[in-house]
């Protein structure tokens, strides 16, 4: 014993980068709401039209699910070459107990959920990784374990935006500029009908990373600056 799938919160706390990431969750019940007209839609185009008309590189981590359900949309994210793409799951079940309320797998059958998952997501090209991030952040030594022979990297986060489910978009410009650093790693979603405010902090996170000197960079170049 005694691989175990290596985790990240954030990468060295010299230079200058910081990485924005944004997680594309996709649940059973998520794609049940989109079928009854319940939600519009759970792929903020909003955000991808601000990264890409201001260059700014992010990495996306992607549900199978929901790669199934936005083809067009992961082709966008694979065609920019500023954008890494990055595994969230298939279908955004947790892995360990009490993690929020989602809908929970067992563990032994992690390791063939996230390979599915890189499967879905590897004919899109692009900037293919083998970043990966839990479900809500949860795991514990044996999801780990069970991740190792995969050779991913586990991305936690050391900046929380808060965005899922916010009603105001300044609570989640204060978290991120509160707290962000060199070397961090900014979580946030993509998913519009959950994290309905994200879109429109977006610009005054890029304006206050700019006042403080920090630059967007893709998570992979965040982990391994000098
Ligand atoms: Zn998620």
């Amino acid at each position: 014993m005694g691989t175990r799938a290596p985790v990240v919160d954030h990468g060295p706390r010299t230079g200058a980068e910081v990485a924005l990431t944004f997680d594309a969750d996709m649940t059973d019940a998520m794609l049940a709401s989109l079928r009854a007209g319940r939600v519009k839609s759970y792929a903020n185009l909003r955000i991808l039209d601000l990264l890409e008309r201001e260059q700014v590189p992010a990495t996306f981590f992607l549900t199978g699910k929901w790669v199934q359900r936005y083809p067009d949309v992961t082709r966008r994210i694979a065609g920019n070459p500023r954008f890494e793409l990055a595994n969230h799951t298939y279908g955004h079940a947790a892995f360990t107990a009490d993690c929020y309320d989602l809908p929970r797998l067992p563990v032994d059958e992690l390791a063939g959920d996230v390979a599915k998952t890189f499967e879905v997501i590897k004919p899109y090209g692009g900037r293919q990784t083998r970043y990966f991030r839990f479900p809500g952040l949860c795991h514990d030594a044996a999801a780990l374990d069970a991740l190792a022979p995969l050779g991913v990297t586990v991305v936690d986060g050391d900046v929380v935006s808060g965005d899922p489910f916010a009603t105001a978009w300044k609570p989640l410009v204060r978290a991120v500029l509160d707290h962000v650093r060199p070397g961090s790693i900014v979580i946030m979603h993509v998913t519009e009908a959950n994290a309905a405010m994200t879109d429109e902090a977006l610009p005054h996170i890029l304006a206050g990373l700019r006042e403080r000197g920090l630059v967007p960079a893709p998570l992979s170049e965040v982990l391994t600056a000098p």
